[in-house]
């Protein structure tokens, strides 16, 4: 299994790593003596596994919390907040070449300063890693333990060696990059999520496996800072889960940012040769070899289940689709749960985040929190971003709900306009003759900002009409979803009630 390590990265004395790592993992740390029989265990200190400690901790109970790498797990250390931070710069360089469109000028040639991009990263995320530190935690009374857990029974679990005793265990121990079995790759080397914001120069053409939002995202910012992309994708759709004017649009925009997108292609062999990789490429019977840099597998995540034992706990599990849980996110062994990447389908911070809440009450209070009820929003960060919430068309279709969707195009939208960001929509689904919102896709330069709108709508059971009276500032893009709103509006405008008003009015 590939694990990122901090300490053997060659940037390991860069001072943004040493902060981090002091948080995250301090040198000096001493795994505490265990203190009795814990209320709650977690193993795995990311996202889910932090959020439970933290909240499990506040409400009183004993928790220890068991990792084996970095506390803060993917999202900060190999995941969002990376991404998001290299995201940003890209944008900016995308600016500055379309400076013109702006009515500004820049009086030299743009030059990508990739070393400085990724010391920014890498200040951004030493700086949010406080949040993630270890001091923290042990201030807020959580136990933690350096080291790999493994169970040792139904009740009982070892940290190298060390036993810890439970009343009830949280198996928060994510995902990693699945990487496809292509010959040669390995011997070539290649780039994950957990290796590529190591990079301290920017590879000249990049080929990226995968195109999904790890690979969009990722690709669009290395084709922004000139490194020339190439995107090859096994399946013959781009964005096969998005709505296809969604994917349509973003395939537009990448042709723009000069990134070559090549569906239904697979890479099938991979040789150095003059210090370049050669990559085979088959779509269909049409075979190519393409010559890069470095390659970018994003071809999905496999759970971490290995490792654990899982079977001296009773517990079961996929290596596909990771822990068995209910709707309680409890295991096969009722006193152990599962939160995050290692068991849900949907695979984001924020899920990890409300799945490990509904634990800390199911496990701790005798909750009956369901996973199925709650409403989770995604959003791909590339631009124009594509966020979602809810049903699809498609979805609702095949349960037999009758659909009626408002579109509104970001041309339409005064504040994109003045932004010159006019590129998308926002589209919000709702049961035919109501006006409740059954879902949304928004494709938009903040769509995942303005997604949270329609999240907060739909969990508060608010419909069209209520959004039409609320007021939005002017001029917002998020206007675009008032209009929306609006439109839902003048469909209660039948011909009867417009002649009772022409009525009302004459008279
Ligand atoms: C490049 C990239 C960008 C992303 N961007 C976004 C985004 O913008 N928005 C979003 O919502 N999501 C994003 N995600 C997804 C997000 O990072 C994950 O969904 C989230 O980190 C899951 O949290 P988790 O706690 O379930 O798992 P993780 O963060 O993976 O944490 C699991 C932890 O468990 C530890 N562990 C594993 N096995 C053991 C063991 N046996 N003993 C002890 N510890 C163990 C691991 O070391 C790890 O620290 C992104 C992911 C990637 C890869």
């Amino acid at each position: 299994m590939q694990q990122h390590n901090l300490l053997s990265t060659p940037l390991a004395h860069d001072a943004y790593e040493r902060e981090r790592l002091e948080n995250v993992r301090p040198a000096e740390w001493r795994n505490p003596r265990p203190a009795g029989r814990y209320n709650l265990v977690v193993i795995g200190a990311g996202t889910a596994g932090m959020v439970a400690a933290y909240a499990a901790a506040a409400l009183g109970a004993k928790v220890a919390l068991i990792e084996r790498n970095l506390l803060g797990g993917d999202c900060l250390n190999v995941g969002c907040v990376p991404s998001k931070a290299i995201i940003r710069t890209a944008r900016l360089y995308a600016e500055m070449r379309d400076a013109e469109h702006y009515g500004a000028k820049i009086p030299v040639d743009i030059h990508v300063e990739f070393p400085a991009v990724m010391q920014r990263m890498r200040g951004i995320r030493a700086r949010i890693s406080r949040t993630d530190s270890v001091r923290r935690l042990v201030a807020a009374g959580v136990d933690v333990f350096f080291g790999a857990a493994r169970f040792t029974g139904s009740g009982t679990l070892s940290v190298d060696g060390t036993k810890l005793r439970f009343k009830k265990t949280l198996i928060a121990t994510g995902a990693r990059p699945d990487t496809p079995s292509i010959p040669g790759l390995a011997e070539a080397g290649y780039l994950t999520n957990e290796n590529v914001f190591d990079l301290t120069e920017l590879p000249s053409r990049l080929l990226v496996i995968g195109g999904g939002p790890l690979g969009c995202e990722l690709a669009q910012a290395f084709s922004r800072f000139g490194a020339q992309t190439i995107i090859a994708q096994d399946i013959p759709l781009f964005l096969p889960k998005e709505e296809r004017d969604a994917a349509q649009i973003l395939s537009e925009a990448f042709a723009r940012d000069g990134i070559e997108v090549r569906l239904n292609t697979s890479a099938v062999g991979v040789r150095v040769e003059g210090g370049q990789k050669l990559v085979d490429l088959v779509s269909d019977d049409y075979k190519s070899t393409v010559a890069v840099d470095a390659i970018l597998t994003g071809t999905g995540r496999a759970p971490n289940v290995e490792d654990l034992d899982l079977e001296a706990a009773g517990v079961e599990y996929d290596t596909e689709d990771g822990i068995r849980v209910d709707d309680f996110l409890q295991t096969t062994n009722r006193r152990i749960y599962a939160a995050g990447d290692v068991c849900l389908e949907h695979k984001f911070t924020h899920t990890a985040d409300a799945s490990a809440r509904i634990v800390v009450q199911n496990a701790l209070f005798a909750g009956r929190r369901r996973l199925s009820t709650l409403t989770i929003p995604w959003c791909t960060y590339t631009d124009p971003e594509i966020a979602h919430v809810g049903l699809y068309v498609r979805e609702a279709r095949a349960q037999d709900i009758p659909v009626k969707t408002f579109t509104i195009p970001m041309h339409e939208v005064d504040r994109a306009i003045a932004d010159g960001e006019e590129t998308g929509f926002v589209k919000v689904h709702v049961r035919e003759r109501t006006d409740r919102i059954l879902g949304a896709t928004i494709v938009a330069r903040h769509a995942g900002e303005m997604i949270n709108e329609i999240t907060l709508a739909m969990v508060a059971g608010i419909g069209l009409r209520t959004v039409a009276r609320v007021i939005h500032s002017y001029p917002t893009q998020a206007e675009a979803i008032k209009k929306a709103a609006d439109a839902y509006n003048r469909t209660r405008l039948t011909p009867t009630i417009r002649s009772l008003l022409r009525l009302w009015l004459k008279w």
